[in-house]
C-alpha cells in the first residue's frame, strides 16, 4: 500500500517522485520514480526520502499523503473511540 509520495524539481524542472510503501511488518519500502531506487527505511523514511531527492538536485519537497492512509487512520480513530465509550459506559 503506498502512504504517501514526496515530490519535487530539479533545477532543470524535471520531476522526481519518491514514494513510500508499507513494506513487510512495520517497514517502510522507499521507491523512487527517476532512478528505480527500491529500498528499506524502518526508521526516518522521510529523511531517507528527503535525502535520496537531493541526489537528483531536488532542494524542496512537497508530501502527497493517499487517501488510503487517511481513511486508515479515520478507521483506527473511530476504532479507538468506540472502545474508550464502550469502557466508560460499562462502569
Ligand atoms: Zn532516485
Amino acid at each position: 500500500m503506498k502512504l504517501s509520495t514526496y515530490t519535487g524539481t530539479d533545477p532543470q524542472g524535471r520531476t522526481h517522485e519518491v514514494h513510500i510503501r508499507e513494506g513487510r511488518l512495520f517497514t517502510r519500502v522507499l521507491e523512487c520514480d527517476s532512478c528505480g531506487l527500491r529500498t528499506d527505511a524502518t526508521f526516518s523514511a522521510r529523511a531517507r526520502v528527503e535525502d535520496h531527492l537531493r541526489t537528483h538536485e531536488v532542494e524542496t519537497s512537497e508530501r502527497v499523503v493517499h487517501l488510503a492512509r487517511i481513511a486508515l487512520a479515520v478507521i483506527i480513530a473511530v476504532v479507538v473511540t468506540f472502545y474508550i465509550v464502550a469502557a466508560v459506559s460499562n462502569q
